[in-house]
């Protein structure tokens, strides 16, 4: 919950536009504004203050504790123009708040943090557990000392400037990447990957304190670190065992379940008949944190019980193998504001960027300061496809990049299936050239639509033909993508001509050329007038249903087709 403060009639103006545009996100705190602070400071994770920084400053000052667990807080001027995160940047998520209340107020986010006024990610916000010197290493990297980075564990981390990664030597400050336990040295920070998976077995009503001390137990004596505990696994009998969940809610971690035949079907050291008999698999513990694949680190142990009772549970720890991150995100047609903001968080996330140079130009400096990029030219699809998958497999963040959507005629389907189920993929969509095109144009794709590409460089072209054909007869409205150039002429004009079998010269065509990039063009003719030789690979062209209609110079299809009866 957000809590929103403010003194003056203005501030509550602005106050208002932003519980206004987050009901559910934010809670007004009315009254003297000492006290709404200090209830504010305590009930929620976030505040926004529409006070003076100094005032703000001299109210929470005594409040503050911890900046892993102080909400952040926002101040906004009372002209509603700046957003400053005065604490709680990283942590308490008031640098991204500040961007967001930004966005909805029209006001500039006034980002102090040092690690993000130079582009490096903080250390404290790469979605693992942190512990050690966050600012004296921090400090180090900025300020381009060498910064050694010891990746024990193989996990995705977003590009680090060049002075990380330098050979470990005297006083150096250090980047360690660790699931084991030892903490962290002086000038050191210790990032936890979640790489352990604990399996664990359970009679039923094993106490939580039997199974957490159990777990507990395996860890430390196998020299673990708990914060790098993934999840609990177990069998699907177990689902609902009040022990294992309760355990999995101290630990903060989820309860993952496998079927009986899955876990029967893992080679394990220790199989025996117990669980067998009971819920049909010779291992529960080993099994289920095996079946991922991965390294035993503590094979199968049992609880011991004071009273000398048979033990309730048992538990096994397993190291699962490095599983990279690929993104494949569409980059929207050219326009930096059509760029989604998810996109952007991708292309900063990754250490790896593989594009076409045209499409790797529209981005760079967006990127992080040392990330690898692999660009290659046209045609080189194939190529590309396979690096960003062998990449990732390595264990990298790699995001891969195309124009419009990366689903759509782009790089998206070659890389997965060049893919295995080892590394994590994540898709962002972006504006497809037909969108881009089509909120240029009018509405064209008002009612049932489909793109066709005219290449036929991958696809035979009797296939092209029949799908365009089918398209002319269902009376669908069609964008054509690439669909001419300099070698490729005569498929365009063959396609156009197949639609005007079915509808009439006046059928209203869009052509838009360079959406949303800077030589951008764009008009609207019919099927018997449209000009072929307008049209070349940076066009796209959309060709109306037998509704369509030109509406003061914009291309219209209507929702429905009752204005085409009445029209006929
Ligand atoms: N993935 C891209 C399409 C790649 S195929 C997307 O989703 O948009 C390449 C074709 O897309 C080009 O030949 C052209 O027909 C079309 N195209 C891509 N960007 C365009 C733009 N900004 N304006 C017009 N057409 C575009």
């Amino acid at each position: 919950m957000i809590g929103l403060i403010s003194a003056t009639a203005a501030g509550a103006a602005a106050r208002d536009r932003l519980a206004a545009a987050w009901p559910a996100r934010t809670r007004v705190y009315d009254g003297p504004v000492a006290d709404a602070v200090r209830r504010a400071f305590t009930e929620c994770d976030q505040l926004v203050c529409f006070l003076a920084t100094g005032a703000v400053v001299r109210l929470v000052a005594p409040l503050l504790a911890d900046k892993a667990s102080d909400p952040g807080v926002v101040c906004v001027d009372e002209a509603g123009r700046f957003a400053v995160p005065l604490v709680g940047g990283h942590a308490g998520g008031a640098n991204d708040l500040a961007r967001e209340v930004g966005e909805v107020l029209g006001a500039e986010p006034v980002v102090t943090t040092a690690t993000d006024a130079v582009g490096m990610p903080g250390l404290d916000t790469l979605g693992l557990p942190v512990e050690g010197d966050v600012a004296g290493v921090s400090r180090a990297v900025l300020d381009g000392e060498p910064v050694v980075l010891d990746a024990e564990t193989v996990w995705p981390l977003p590009a680090l400037p060049p002075n990380v990664g330098a050979p470990a030597g005297d006083g150096a400050a250090v980047i360690r990447v660790s699931d084991r336990a030892q903490g962290p040295a002086a000038r050191e920070v210790v990032l936890r990957p979640p790489s352990l998976v604990v399996g664990v077995g359970a009679s039923r009503g094993a106490p939580v304190e039997e199974i957490l001390g159990l777990v507990g137990e395996a860890l430390a004596d196998a020299g673990l670190c708990v914060r790098s505990v993934a999840e609990l696994a177990t069998v699907d009998a177990k689902s609902q065992e009040p022990g294992i969940l309760g355990a999995a809610a101290r630990l903060g971690v989820p309860v993952v379940t496998h079927t009986a035949a899955e876990l029967a079907a893992v080679t394990v050291p220790n199989p025996s008949e117990a669980p067998l008999a009971a819920v049909g698999t010779p291992s529960v513990a080993e099994a289920a944190a095996l079946v991922g694949g991965g390294e035993l680190l503590v094979p199968k142990r049992k609880s011991v019980r004071a009273d000398g009772s048979p033990a309730m549970a048992t538990v096994a720890v397993v190291r699962r193998p490095a599983r990279g991150r690929l993104a494949v995100v569409g980059l929207g047609p050219g326009a930096r504001d059509l760029l989604t903001p998810r996109a952007t968080r991708e292309l900063r996330r990754a250490s790896v960027l593989v594009g076409l140079d045209q499409y790797v130009d529209q981005i760079r400096d967006l990127l992080r300061p040392g990330t690898l990029v692999l660009e290659s030219g046209l045609g080189a699809e194939e190529e590309r496809a396979r690096t960003a998958v062998a990449e990732a497999r390595r264990g990298r963040a790699v995001a891969l990049i195309g124009s419009g959507d990366a689903g759509v005629y782009a790089m998206a389907s070659p890389a997965l299936a060049e893919a295995s189920d080892d590394i994590d993929v994540v898709g962002v969509p972006g504006v497809t050239a037909a969108l881009a095109a089509g909120s240029i144009l009018g509405a064209p794709l008002g009612h049932d639509h489909v793109s066709i590409s005219l290449s036929d460089l991958h696809t035979p072209w009797e296939v092209i033909e029949r799908r365009v054909r089918a398209a002319a007869e269902a009376d669908i409205v069609v964008t054509f993508y690439n669909p001419r150039s300099r070698g490729r002429d005569w498929q365009l004009p063959k396609a156009l001509a197949i639609l005007a079998e079915h509808r009439k010269p006046v059928t209203p065509v869009g052509v838009v050329r360079n959406a949303s990039r800077p030589d951008e063009s764009s008009r609207v003719t019919t099927l018997g007038s449209l000009d072929p030789a307008i049209v070349d690979m940076m066009t796209v062209v959309t060709v109306g249903n037998t509704a369509t209609r030109e509406i003061a110079g914009r291309m219209v299809t209507p929702r429905g087709y009752r204005w085409q009866e009445e029209s006929e």
